[in-house]
């Protein structure tokens, strides 16, 4: 996405952004087209276009916070949105009958036949695109762990009072894009919710990560933010849940335990959806929730030793490898990108399982070439695959770690994220039980500005927030 890229190019400097008007390679629309009516004709005022005779014709301008609110027969309400990330849920999983309570919100609302991450499908990547709309191109934010040469700095998902530098995140996250729109928004440990932005923007209420607090905690604790009065209460409320992809690393996507826990965060979305029938906000509050990434088992007979065709002086030419399962390669010298290329070439001869490509040769469909934190040469395995030296696997008895990894190609079926979605703006726009097209994550952040009747921030979105329905 080069426009954006460009916009975006110096992560961390929140200027404002004027909306790219190039049509993206999606065949998609311009940002100005997402620009609801009031908006395009205040935008017009403003250049000093109007002509008296429209002036009638023009329909009254509600700022958004005065827009509507609800009742729920005892209180006021805004427009209200929970997001909920389940970390590394696979999309097939919501087919094994042991998710009760996202099979109920997918029954009264919408399902997606998938959810598409963004490239690679690495969780901080994917949980900043999901709620800044930008693919990890346009936000930077390329892994969990990645080196930028610029700065030459080196970000860790690991080293908080490092990592929640401004300085790394591009993008605006929707819960910023509320509060500076008069809106009010609480976050739960959704990754990058302590970065202060410029303007000192942060979600107005916020939890920083900890691995102390349990599901059911945060789900209690959402409950009690709706209890807040009005004007405090947070609109726009994001909970991250990482036990089930800690379990599919450790034991597999498919093992009973990593099954388990995804039945145990089930309920305590049940217990949520419980308090708010209980509150009588079924028709109030607006429940999504997503993965950010699937899962792929892996195996020792889906293993490449590398070191076993590269040669010592190949090998010494590699200064950093980042973005695991991928080898994200930063040679020494940038001209060692070229024997190493022709090194993975020679070694996909004996082990044809994987990728190679320079960084221009990157496909077009990853959005993923653009932004200077991307390495010179990029190694994609195959889904279940890992590549490694005997160093990283100095005994093949062993029993392998981890059980399950993902980060490979995004299309691939074992990639796969969920969205259901339940509440009135679903009721309305699709119905009950609807099955919608997959679409990717990038499209989220308009969603959720739509239902909270806030204006997006600019985005690689292009779906305005309507998805096709799977008629
Ligand atoms: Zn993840």
């Amino acid at each position: 996405m080069a426009p954006l890229q460009k916009t975006y190019g110096t992560v961390g400097q929140q200027q404002q952004q004027q909306p790219s008007t190039t049509p993206n390679n999606e065949g998609g629309v311009s940002f100005s087209s997402f620009l609801p009516s009031w908006k395009v004709i205040t935008a017009i005022t403003i250049t000093g276009l109007l002509t008296a005779s429209t002036v009638f014709a023009l329909p009254y301008h509600v700022p958004p916070t005065l827009s509507r609110t609800l009742s729920n027969g005892t209180h006021e309400y805004h427009p209200t949105v929970i997001m909920i990330s389940l970390d590394g849920t696979v999309n097939d999983d919501l087919d094994l009958s042991i998710t009760p309570h996202l099979s109920s919100i997918a029954d009264h609302g919408v399902r997606a036949q998938w959810l598409t991450p963004s490239f690679p499908p690495i969780t901080f990547p994917n949980h900043w695109s999901l709620v800044t709309g930008l693919y990890p191109e346009s936000h930077g934010i390329i892994y969990n762990v990645f080196y930028d040469p610029v700065m030459n700095d080196t970000f860790n998902y690991k080293d908080p009072s490092h990592s929640h530098d401004k300085k790394w995140w591009g993008g605006e996250p929707i819960w910023n894009t509320a509060v500076r729109q008069n809106r009010t928004s609480g976050v739960i440990m959704w990754p990058g919710c302590s970065t202060v932005f410029d303007g000192d923007l942060k979600p107005t209420i916020e939890v920083p990560y900890n691995d102390d607090m349990t599901h059911e905690e945060k789900m209690a604790l959402t409950l009690e933010w709706l209890d807040m009065p009005i004007g405090e209460r947070p609109e726009f409320i994001a909970v991250y849940i990482p036990q089930i992809d800690q379990a599919g690393h450790r034991y597999g996507p498919y093992a009973k335990q990593t099954l388990d826990t995804l039945h145990s965060v089930d309920a305590s979305v049940g217990q949520l959806l419980e308090g708010l029938a209980a509150r009588h906000l079924d028709d109030i509050v607006n429940v999504i929730v997503v993965s950010d990434h699937g899962m792929s088992a892996t195996s020792k007979s889906r293993l490449i030793l590398y070191d076993d065709e590269l040669t010592p002086n190949e090998l010494s030419m590699i200064d950093r490898i980042e973005g695991y399962p991928l080898l994200s390669i930063w040679p020494v010298h940038e001209e060692y990108t070229e024997p190493l290329y022709q090194a993975f070439l020679r070694l996909q001869k004996v082990h044809p399982e994987f990728q190679v490509y320079k960084r221009d040769q990157i496909p077009e469909r990853y959005h993923f070439q653009d932004h200077v934190r991307i390495p010179p040469l990029l190694v994609v395995p195959d889904a279940g695959w890992l590549m490694g030296t005997h160093d990283e696997y100095p005994d093949l008895d062993a029993p392998l770690s981890p059980r399950g990894t993902h980060g490979y190609d995004n299309l691939h079926p074992e990639s796969r994220a969920i969205f259901v979605a339940s509440g009135p703006f679903f009721e309305k726009h699709y119905g009950s039980g609807s099955m919608l097209k997959p679409f990717w994550n990038i499209e989220v952040h308009n969603l959720v500005a739509d239902i909270l009747d806030i204006e997006p921030a600019p985005n690689n979105g292009t779906l305005k927030g309507r998805f096709e329905k799977d008629e």
